[in-house]
């Protein structure tokens, strides 16, 4: 179990030209090896610039990222990736789909990853689909096999960026569940954004709430809740209190209101 510290971070795109753009600004945050955080905002708060940094993939401008104690490096070995859109290619079978990280790192390795791809599959149930196209899959389908992908490469942590936008909310239901599974199975670190209030709460073990201009972190919650969680969950007075608390840091009020006119 792999935690991640971010110690101060900013990042500023366009540092040192005429229009520099700060995207997240002294964004400190540590993630338990094990937790279940969900980062939580608006659109253009940061939170996939975060992800970006904690992958490796982009480089702070000031402020460190530590990954299991180490610095963040891009490769697939220590984070795997799930993106909003799974991005199957559609000339590969699902099953190589969920081996093309492995063929990105080494060809050779392909043959020693399938048990594992299969067995991933399996797990997302999938495997009856194993050799077909992604094509004759639907939606959520596509986005499991994305899942699997994303663990394919057996990641101490799996950064997750708005996996489930896409779907209808039954679908998003059902995933939901499966991940809260697959995070309680595995025990790794899963990193998740949304901009769902009641997905955070349901998911989480802890949700950082964002705000924007410049991105930052507003608020650290915990979420205590036990397991096997079920969605009821999202009707307890202490679900309630934590959807009152994060409404109120991003709207600042709370309850929010809608009135209508009278005849309405
Ligand atoms: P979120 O994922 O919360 O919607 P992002 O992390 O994608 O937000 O973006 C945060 C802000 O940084 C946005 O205003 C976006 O336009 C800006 N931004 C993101 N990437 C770049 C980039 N490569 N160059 C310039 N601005 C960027
Ligand atoms: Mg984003």
């Amino acid at each position: 179990m792999k935690d991640v510290q971010i110690e101060n971070v900013s990042k500023v795109f366009g540092a040192g030209g005429a229009n520099p753009f700060t995207a997240l600004k002294d964004v400190d945050l540590a993630i338990d090896g094990g937790a279940f955080l969900s980062l939580l905002g608006p659109s253009g708060c940061g939170k996939s610039t975060l992800l970006r940094c904690i992958a490796g993939l982009e480089q702070p401008t000031h402020g460190n990222i530590k990954v299991g104690g180490g610095p963040a490096k891009p490769g697939f070995d220590n984070i795997g990736l799930v993106f909003q859109s799974p991005n199957l290619l559609p000339w590969l079978s699902v099953l190589d789909n969920v081996l093309y990280p492995v063929r990105v790192k080494s060809r050779s390795l392909v043959k020693q990853y399938r048990v594992q791809a299969m067995e991933l599959l399996e797990k997302v149930g999938l495997s009856h689909v194993a050799n077909q196209l992604p094509d004759s899959l639907s939606g959520g389908m596509q986005q499991r096999a994305g899942i699997a992908r994303g663990l394919v490469m057996d990641p101490d942590i799996l950064l997750m960026d708005e996996p489930f936008s896409a779907l209808d909310a039954m679908t998003r239901e059902d995933l939901q569940f499966e991940l809260i599974r697959l995070h309680q199975e595995t025990g790794k670190t899963f990193v998740f954004v949304t901009h769902s209030i009641p997905e955070a709460v349901f998911l989480s073990t802890k949700i950082a709430v964002m705000e924007s201009f410049p991105g930052r972190i507003s608020q650290l919650l915990n979420v205590d809740f036990t397991y096997p969680r079920a969605l009821d969950i999202l009707n307890s007075e202490q679900a309630i209190e934590i959807e009152h608390t994060i409404r109120a840091s991003i709207y600042g009020k709370t309850p929010v209101e809608v009135t209508t006119g009278e005849g309405h």
